[in-house]
């Protein structure tokens, strides 16, 4: 059975209110006809509600980019999963590697974050990938286990039908570099393994894993015909109505 393909725009600190007003907006003429995939937009958190009017009477959802796991206090700057969740956002990406490099993030901080996104209602898109030094170095599988593993410490079974993974290799991020799809399914039937040890096939047989790193219209189609790559997760190529729509009709396609 092939689960049904999800596509996420990842659009990091990218557009204004207006800007990002004008880029729902085409998203959501362009993907009209679309029935089967999922679409997730992942706006800045200051243009979360701007863009959730744009979407809500559509098949399009809306997803922030971070989080705090705590509820509410002194911790200037941060944004808790109940204010994300009173904009109308229903997912979250947590531990995305720009995240983890330029933040601190950790696999502990990424496992409390995932706690918290789901005892709020919000769908955590859990991020994991290793660098080319890794993969070089052949630990590419050691380092993506030992992320998942930090990432789903003590979290439940029926949760887990809330949780998307998306496998990210760092240096296929921003730099027009893919994974090829052999590269990839290697690792996404690594990571479904994984979770059928911590949990049990079932769990790992309906887990969606989510490639990124430089997905675009062009490589779009091998990538997720790929029988362990569930959807993409897209930075650049969402950036424009049309490269992230054309994904996702390919993703359509491919869905019937
Ligand atoms: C990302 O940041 O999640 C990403 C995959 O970016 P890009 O598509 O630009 O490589």
């Amino acid at each position: 059975m092939k689960r049904s393909i999800v596509i996420a725009g990842n659009w990091k600190m990218h557009k204004t209110n207006s800007e990002a007003l004008q880029l729902a907006n085409q998203i959501r003429m362009k993907t009209t006809d679309i029935q089967k995939t999922r679409m997730i937009i992942c706006p800045p958190f200051t243009a979360l509600s701007v863009v959730y009017e744009v979407i809500k009477d559509s098949a399009i959802h809306l997803g922030a980019q971070n989080m705090f796991w705590e509820k509410e206090g002194a911790y200037t700057g941060e944004i808790s999963a109940g204010m994300l969740k009173s904009t109308g956002a229903d997912y979250v990406i947590i531990g995305h590697s720009e995240r983890r490099q330029y933040f601190g993030e950790t696999d502990e901080t990424v496992n409390k974050k995932v706690k918290a996104a789901l005892e709020n209602g919000l769908k955590p898109i859990i991020c994991v990938g290793e660098t080319l030094e890794q993969r070089e170095e052949n630990i590419t599988i050691q380092v993506v286990g030992k992320q998942i593993r930090g990432a789903f410490a003590d979290i439940a079974e029926e949760d887990m039908q809330n949780i998307i993974v998306a496998y990210e290799p760092i240096w296929a991020i921003g730099t027009g570099k893919t994974a090829t799809p052999e590269q990839a399914e290697e690792v996404h039937a690594e990571i479904r393994k994984m979770v059928a040890d911590l949990f049990n096939d079932t769990v790992a047989e309906s887990l969606i894993i989510q490639y990124g790193g430089s997905v675009k219209p062009e490589n779009a189609q091998s990538l997720l015909s790929q029988q362990d790559i569930d959807g993409a997760l897209v930075g650049g190529a969402c950036l424009k109505a049309d490269s992230f729509s054309s994904i996702i009709h390919i993703a359509e396609e491919l869905n019937k």
